[in-house]
């Protein structure tokens, strides 16, 4: 009988920790959007600058200013303080010593999501224009898992990602910038959606907004159900290179709003609801150390190495903000997300080692 029991509570814990595994992924980048205001909210001294305000501070200040940072934050970003923050948990606060850098030596796009992508670094991949990643990404490592194959997607507003991501050779779909979505069957909201993008106004030539990424990759979710998504956002580099702090502000704002809806839509269904991790990060920093750098990166930007990042799932302690003094890496993302997801991601080249820190 005293076996049974043990039998039966082996049994028992095996199939709760089985429920508590995470079944899908979600990974969501904002392009170049700085820790600085992740963790403090709106720059006072930035917004109240002439030459980065559009005469409009008034407005910033209403909608993003609080004396107390903690409200600050909340202000600006309400779904990561409100609910990653205090279910998930949120690295790369240095003024609490928690830091997290890239550790490629360009502190630009391709370089990070390549070392994103691949968990790893290679330096040959050295400018935004570089050709098709010959590195293995996890996706594409993904994609060739029995239980995941044919159900990895990628939605980007940045036409580089049919390199970064190399979506010949990996064979997972990635959808770009002025790209149509659906395929030859799109839905009728997919019709819409490509209707409205091909007339909408085009801020740039590479990149398209982030609203059409965003709905795009929603459809795809909710009709395709992916077990592994990926969304990159590009609106918050481009308003900053274009020195409108209002403009980077508010895409940062909806792109945290749009996480909200992501994950609501997660919660909501049988598939994705307690069994999905979301992966919430940038590929570069920006300046800070002078002021008005803010608007650049790169090498010569002291800081645009320094990141932060966002996660939250089944897998994952509730620990909050990280204060724990540690330093951390951009190419260690890879592995955190394959550990979490059942598996130990290897390829041709080396991977960094995953976040303990990050995992249960
Ligand atoms: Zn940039």
């Amino acid at each position: 009988m005293k076996q049974f029991f043990i039998l039966l509570f082996l049994f028992c814990s095996a199939t709760w920790v089985y429920s508590q595994q995470t079944e899908n992924l979600i990974i969501i980048t904002t392009d170049g959007f700085r820790w600085q205001e992740v963790f403090s909210g709106m720059d006072k001294e930035i917004g109240t600058d002439k030459r980065f305000n559009q005469d409009d501070s008034l407005n910033l200040f209403q909608k993003y200013w609080d004396d107390d940072v903690a409200v600050r934050r909340k202000k600006l970003l309400p779904f990561l303080w409100n609910t990653i923050a205090v279910k998930g948990q949120v690295y790369g606060n240095r003024l609490l010593n928690n830091k997290l850098d890239v550790s490629n030596p360009y502190w630009f796009s391709y370089p990070g999501y390549s070392e994103i992508m691949c968990g790893f670094v290679d330096t040959a991949v050295n400018k935004n224009e570089y050709k098709a990643n010959p590195n293995t990404t996890v996706l594409e490592f993904f994609n060739k898992q029995k239980r995941l194959k044919g159900r990895v997607a990628a939605f980007a507003a940045w036409d580089a990602f049919n390199r970064i991501l190399d979506e010949k050779k990996s064979g997972i779909p990635v959808i770009a910038a002025y790209e149509h979505f659906g395929g030859k069957y799109p839905s009728s909201n997919e019709r819409l959606i490509n209707t409205m993008l091909d007339n909408a106004h085009k801020a740039w030539t590479e990149e398209s907004f982030d609203v059409f990424t965003h709905y795009g990759a929603m459809e795809h979710l909710k009709t395709k159900k992916p077990r592994v998504l990926f969304i990159s956002y590009g609106e918050t580099d481009e308003f900053a290179h274009g020195r409108d702090y209002k403009y980077y502000l508010n895409s940062a704002h909806q792109v945290d709003a749009w996480v909200k809806e992501i994950w609501d839509f997660v919660q909501s269904d049988p598939q994705y609801r307690n069994k999905t991790t979301l992966l919430f990060t940038t590929d570069h920093g920006r300046g800070d150390k002078e002021k008005y750098k803010w608007t650049s990166h790169g090498r010569s930007v002291d800081g645009a190495n320094e990141i932060w990042m966002a996660i939250l799932g089944p897998g994952t302690p509730a620990s909050g903000e990280m204060k724990n003094n540690v330093q951390l890496y951009q190419k260690q993302f890879a592995q955190t997300l394959s550990k979490l997801m059942g598996y130990t991601f290897k390829a041709e080249h080396s991977v960094a080692d995953e976040i303990k820190t990050a995992i249960k």
